[in-house]
């Protein structure tokens, strides 16, 4: 096995620079026991390869997770979707804007406004644990695990996206997600809420209560669409929420009760997916863990840490049928078996070799943000938080209850025909 591949890699503490340390990481730990070869190529403890062509995915959550960090923190910018602006700016001034950018900057603006100006007027905020004025937010941490490698101290790297506290002063981790769609079957599986929970309690010297999983759905809720017959479309998929949909009824016929029949169910349906916790585009799930749970996570660090450790251990591929979908480097790995020149290969996919990548280029856009007063909402934005805005505001119509008010009462007395 080349010395490139072999060799462990360190880099500075974060408590003290001169001291270099061997940071495992869960996304390490996942990408180890999913395949040793392509662990070897892009671990930042192995060769740290960097794709040429990253995903736009990894820039477009990265520009989400600083927007909620400041809004929930320090709140520089004042606003979401202006913070998610500033990243944009501060990445196109680093030259690290991926392909597609341009198609991601109204979707991630849409998206923080939506939460920022909408959703989270309906609920609460929840409180950011603050400490020594400094707001708990993209918290870095490395936990020192207690073993030590050719003289180096091996620790757990953990970036903990906010703490708050709850009335009762318990602790809850929050972990920022994007996809297209919410996620649900997973959370009892989960290795990485259980890392948060170890991390933390770690970090924080006790237990936090558990992980408040927040998803956004890569959607930015729009008025409902007319069809060329002049209705308004009642299909499901589109998206829409019920105060959009009951601002589009009142516009066009004056009022709730004076709407045709036919239009009640849909504004029922977008009704009943209103929960005090989530609606169709985000959602927050409160996941617990026991302390024999992260006991038993941090028994498992420590096998695990025996094969990662271990620099001559075979870095074997695990050729699988979802290395089509899911692996980067999978034409690098074809040409390593058929005997081509995968070196060349490899080359023409990846674009440094940097070890400390993570460590130093990625994070390079926080110091050139922008300032506050130089980032504008664009026109169609700010129309878009008033017309939520005005959506939410509308008054239910007098004395008499809404149709989808009526049936939220069925439902929460048990009043219901059935
Ligand atoms: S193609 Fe599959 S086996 Fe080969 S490196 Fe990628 S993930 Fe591993």
């Amino acid at each position: 096995m080349p010395e490139a591949v072999r060799a462990l890699k360190t880099v500075p503490s974060i408590d003290d620079p001169n001291e270099q340390v061997i940071v495992i990481r869960g996304s390490d730990r996942a990408q180890f026991k999913h395949c040793r070869r392509l662990w070897g190529w892009i671990s930042h403890l192995k060769m740290g390869l960097k794709l040429r062509d990253e995903p736009i995915y990894f820039w477009f959550g990265s520009g989400i997770h600083w927007a909620l960090e400041d809004f929930h923190g320090y709140n520089r910018y004042g606003h979401a979707g202006k913070a998610f602006l500033a990243y944009v700016e501060a990445t196109k001034a680093c030259k690290a804007l991926p392909d597609g950018w341009e198609e991601h900057v109204p979707l991630g603006l849409g998206m923080m406004s939506y939460y920022s100006d909408y959703w989270l007027r309906h609920r609460s905020p929840l409180e950011t644990l603050w400490l020594d004025d400094v707001p708990q937010c993209e918290v870095n941490a490395q936990i020192d695990l207690g073993v030590t490698y050719k003289g180096h101290r091996v620790v757990y790297g953990i970036t903990i996206d906010r703490m708050t506290v709850d009335a009762y002063g318990q602790l809850w981790i929050h972990e920022y997600k994007t996809a297209k769609a919410f996620n649900l079957y997973h959370f009892d599986l989960d290795e990485q809420i259980t890392s948060y929970v170890w991390g933390a309690t770690k970090v924080y010297g006790e237990k936090p209560a558990g992980v408040v999983y927040l998803q956004y759905r890569k959607h930015i809720p729009q008025m409902p669409r007319i069809l060329s017959t002049g209705k308004i479309s009642v299909d499901k998929k589109q998206p829409t929420t019920a105060p959009l949909f009951r601002q589009l009824l009142t516009d066009m016929f004056g009022s709730i009760n004076s709407a045709p029949q036919e239009y009640i169910p849909f504004l029922n349906h977008l009704t009943a997916e209103e929960e005090a916790e989530a609606d169709r585009f985000i959602r927050r799930d409160y996941i617990e863990r026991n302390v024999h749970e992260i006991r038993s996570f941090e028994e498992r660090i420590h096998m695990e840490l025996e094969d990662m450790l271990n620099e001559n251990l075979p870095l074997y591929p695990n050729r699988t049928r979802g290395c089509v979908w899911s692996c980067p480097l999978q034409h690098v790995c074809l040409a390593m078996e058929d005997g081509s020149d995968y070196q060349d290969t490899l080359r023409s996919y990846v674009g440094s070799s940097d070890g400390q990548y993570y460590f130093n280029e990625v994070l390079k856009w926080r110091q050139v943000l922008p300032p506050p007063e130089q980032v504008v909402l664009p026109e169609e934005a700010q129309m878009y938080a008033q017309l939520i805005q005005e959506s939410q505001q509308l008054p239910r119509e007098g004395q008499q209850a809404l149709p989808e008010q009526t049936l939220l009462e069925e439902l929460s007395h048990g009043q219901g025909r059935w």
